[in-house]
């Protein structure tokens, strides 16, 4: 079957094309800027060609528009006819409580994920933006959501409720989900494969580093607790977002700075993190090219960063009763040797041996990292659009 995965953002939506059958992706592109001038859309086919195309792109069903366009193009295209298309898988950024696993969407589903709004209102909407383009232009093929959160609704109570007033919890739905959970679970499930064990008899400590960092503590294939929490703002160290703060010590910001409820939200989501300790920059290459000219508070913005997910790996080690591998992922953590060194530094006493060669390798494939001991330590490049993929057949071929 030919699967169309998705991911709406604000101002982008990118796309895959899989054949299902052999897992392969046929076509991936984006489509950029969305709503402004000069919006692209840039597009691969598995044999080389690529061709990137501007165009008046005023919002995601015109840009879903093109990217149907291209994939049935004569020149550039990957298939003959839309009808070819089986089901389109959709990322979605908030599945609240509700969403335990990935579902067909219907009008149920689509009311649900509008109640989800309020939980993820920079994302969901645009989510929902592109579910509706599909349902548009695509009429009669079946789409299926697949949520950022699902991965960590098993989390026990204790790990997810916030020592605020438990009435603010039930009358608000203020507490921790997680997110990035469709990269946690993929990683996870390739961790087993490459250690030959079950997931079920496993603890991972999974950390997604890229744009948004989170770490997960995957014990015996269930997420029993992760960083991020009622958004992604929590936790470790991001690009531009703080992590976990003191909330009085925000409240005291506030007001000393007179800062509004936008003007704090912009600070801790936009302009903290490693381009507000360092700054200088929130990419984390940038952070590394700074250090070698010996810029300090990049070195202080990488140790914090480092520091704070070595804090949560023994956490987690602790909160699983053990672990038997640690996983890097994401642009961050599949290509800075530097940051899983630093990271890992001190963790000896838990069986965490970093095999100096293998961790320098200048590549970001799949490989394990450590010496052979007790904790396996691994770089595997996520795939959440292929998770998305599998999970959108299965739903489609019952
Ligand atoms: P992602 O959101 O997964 O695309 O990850 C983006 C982050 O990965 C940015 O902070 C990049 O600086 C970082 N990144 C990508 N390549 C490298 C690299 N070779 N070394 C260090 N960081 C990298």
């Amino acid at each position: 079957m030919i699967i169309l995965v998705l991911n709406s953002g604000s101002s982008s939506v990118k796309y895959r094309l899989f054949e299902s059958e052999g897992e392969q992706c046929l076509a991936w592109g984006v489509v950029e800027r969305i709503g402004a001038s000069g919006a692209l859309l840039k597009h691969n086919r598995i044999d080389g060609d690529g061709v990137k195309l501007g165009g008046d792109i005023a919002d995601h069903s015109r840009a879903i528009e093109f990217i149907l366009a291209i994939l049935v193009s004569p020149n550039h295209g990957v298939i003959k006819d839309l009808s070819e298309i089986g089901a389109v898988g959709h990322r979605v950024v908030h599945g609240g409580e509700g969403f335990s696993g990935s579902v067909v969407i219907d009008e149920d589903v689509m009311k649900q994920l509008f109640e989800c709004i309020e939980l993820a209102p920079l994302h969901n909407p645009h989510n929902i933006k592109g579910i509706n383009a599909c349902r548009k232009l695509l009429k009669d093929v079946p789409q299926v959501a697949v949520f950022d959160t699902a991965f960590h609704t098993k989390m026990p109570e204790y790990a997810y409720v916030y020592g605020l007033p438990y009435t603010i919890y039930k009358r608000y739905a203020v507490r921790r989900y997680g997110f990035h959970g469709t990269s946690h679970r993929y990683v996870a499930d390739r961790a087993a494969e490459m250690i030959g064990k079950p997931l079920e008899e496993l603890n991972l400590v999974t950390c997604h580093l890229g744009n948004g960092c989170s770490a997960a503590a995957v014990c015996k294939g269930v997420s029993v607790d992760t960083t991020m929490g009622f958004t992604p703002a929590e936790g470790l160290l991001m690009g531009t977002r703080c992590g976990d703060i003191d909330p009085a010590a925000l409240l005291y910001v506030m007001g000393r700075e007179d800062l509004d409820i936008n003007t704090a939200n912009s600070m801790i989501n936009k302009h903290s993190g490693l381009v507000g300790i360092s700054g200088v920059s929130n990419d984390m290459r940038e952070i590394e090219e700074e250090i070698a000219r010996g810029n300090e508070r990049a070195e202080l913005a990488l140790n914090v960063f480092c520091y704070r997910l070595r804090k949560y790996i023994g956490a987690y080690a602790a909160a699983m009763g053990g672990m038997d591998g640690i996983i890097f992922t994401g642009g961050i953590g599949e290509n800075s040797s530097e940051v899983r060194k630093r990271s890992l530094e001190g963790l000896s006493f838990l069986g965490v041996e970093l095999d100096e060669k293998l961790n320098m390798a200048r590549t970001s494939e799949e490989r394990f990292i450590d010496r052979g001991g007790l904790v396996r330590v691994m770089v595997i490049p996520t795939n959440e659009e292929l998770v998305i993929a599998r999970d959108t057949l299965e739903l489609v071929s019952k």
